[in-house]
């Protein structure tokens, strides 16, 4: 489990609540139809496709609720070793005090 930033919101989100923002090997149970551009990328569970390919309902479309939402400068954050967020500019690892 590691956290990561949601590359279309720019919120926190953990792979375990994310199907591991749909990429990597989860990324081919989903229908991208008309989400083509989302393909690929690390997405939130609000973000996430709400069609697996076989037609059936996702969760997604909504916030989970494990944890509180967090938005983050888009585009700032990486997943450190550590499977922390990493401001990629400064290194630092306590992204709260950048929330918007
Ligand atoms: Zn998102």
């Amino acid at each position: 489990m590691s956290l990561f930033q949601c590359e279309i919101c720019g919120c926190v989100e953990n792979t375990a609540t994310s199907s591991q923002g749909c990429t990597g090997g989860m990324e081919r149970l989903f229908d991208w139809t008309g989400l083509e551009d989302l393909k690929g990328k690390k997405l939130c569970s609000v973000c996430a496709p709400r069609i697996y390919r076989d037609g059936t309902s996702t969760w997604f479309g909504r916030w989970h609720g494990e944890f509180k939402r967090t938005f983050l400068p888009k585009g700032k954050f990486k997943t450190n070793r550590q499977g922390n967020l990493e401001h990629i500019e400064t290194g630092e690892t306590d992204y709260r005090k950048y929330a918007i």
